[in-house]
């Protein structure tokens, strides 16, 4: 059954050669499909069945013979954004930016990426149209050349959405609406395609683009807020999900990394992308405790700012610390669990009343007039009338 279908791929590509994409494009699909969509046939990693569902990867599919070559770096780096995901990809001076935050966030991204040296894009993906992820791709899209954008095909009626249709236009390029089992090269690594199955689901957030990006022994997957209907999707299809890494789809919503979904990514580390005291309540205590029961490490974009990682195709380099076990990223039961009498040192803001850990980067940012040092229980501060911060839940 690892019948190679070649022909039905140039058969199945032909048919669909013009199509109207969603932001009024005519799309020659033929001719925009970029180079590292065609190696598809060639890695031999990869065949399609006749429906269309890519042929279930058995785990073998990726073993160590079959992982590619890896000669330089590829750098991943998860940009706080607050409340939404922006994800730059580097890898042999090629880069990839994946969502891009919200409006208030845009010029930082664009920033950001000036200063990590970009000068132009190999790859945008665009997951799907809410704005706390369009808003920077517009912001890339304007300041950057780019050579192919990924994108969910739907259409909405936003302005933010008509403002990315006229930046894309603007490049002269067009959209491509990928689907699963597309593989694409980039850089020392390559990204397969992994959602979504249909671009028809009710809630626009299980239609997000989703890939896992693979660079010699390491995985990546970043599925945008891809919800239940779409993990199903993904489970049900067979296709490879176990990563190292796995950026909480939907900001650790509850209604995203199903238990089930958990196991079969299976990571080493899990981070979360999320807004600090957001109003959804991102992430959610179960998604933290499911993540706990995997065995991951959890790195929080609300807690520890932007996080970078390195891969060397061998091991993953992070340059910092995970979010400290202690009631920061781990399990929320462990909190405070018999640590009311203990002694410690904690961060005050005297004009908020707030207590902080020492490590909080909230903790940082508290004035020099009202920040003082404070060595002593939890106890003794509550009854002082001081209330544990939010974020890092002394
Ligand atoms: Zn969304
Ligand atoms: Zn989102």
């Amino acid at each position: 059954m690892k019948t190679r279908i070649l022909k039905w791929m140039m058969t199945a590509v032909a048919a669909s050669v013009l199509f109207v994409g969603g932001c009024g494009v005519q799309t020659d699909l033929a001719a925009e499909m970029p180079a590292g969509a065609q190696n598809v046939q060639e890695n031999g990693a990869q065949s399609v069945q006749e429906s269309g569902i890519p042929n279930v990867q058995e785990s073998g599919a990726q073993d160590a013979g079959n992982a590619p070559e890896t000669e330089g770096d590829l750098t991943v780096t998860f940009l706080d954004v607050g409340q939404g995901n922006a994800v730059l990809v580097e890898s042999e001076g090629e880069y990839m930016l994946i969502d891009g935050g919200d409006r208030e966030y845009s010029s930082f991204v664009v920033s950001y990426l000036k200063n990590a040296g970009v000068t132009e894009l190999s790859y945008v993906i665009s997951s799907h149209y809410d704005a706390d992820h369009l808003n920077g791709v517009v912001g890339a899209l304007n300041a950057f050349p780019c050579e192919t954008v990924l994108a969910a095909d739907y259409v909405t009626d936003t302005r933010v959405y008509d403002s990315f249709c006229e930046a894309v236009a603007e490049q002269g390029i067009s959209l491509v609406y990928p689907s699963v089992g597309d593989v694409y090269e980039f850089g020392d690594a390559e990204f397969t395609v992994v959602c979504p199955d249909s671009y028809d689901y009710a809630d626009v957030n299980d239609d997000s683009v989703g890939i896992r990006l693979v660079h010699g022994d390491n995985s990546f997957l970043i599925c945008g807020d891809a919800g239940k209907a779409s993990e199903e999707a993904m489970l049900e299809s067979g296709i490879l999900l176990d990563s190292d890494v796995y950026l909480a789809s939907h900001h650790g919503s509850d209604g995203s990394s199903s238990a089930e979904f958990l196991e079969a990514v299976s990571p080493e580390t899990v981070v979360i992308s999320v807004g600090e005291d957001n109003s959804y309540g991102h992430p959610s205590e179960r998604v933290l405790a499911d993540v706990a029961a995997v065995g991951a490490e959890i790195y929080r974009t609300d807690l520890q700012g932007t996080v970078t990682v390195t891969s060397d195709g061998k091991e993953l380099f992070w340059n910092t610390e995970p979010a400290a076990e202690r009631g920061q990223g781990g399990n929320a039961g462990e909190t405070a669990s018999g640590g009311a009498e203990e002694t410690e040192t904690y961060i005050l803001n005297q004009n908020t009343k707030k207590f902080h850990l020492p490590s909080c980067a909230s903790a940082e940012d508290i004035s020099s007039e009202n920040r003082a040092e404070f060595r002593g229980s939890r106890e003794e501060l509550t009854e002082a009338g001081y209330e544990p911060c939010q974020r890092c839940k002394p």
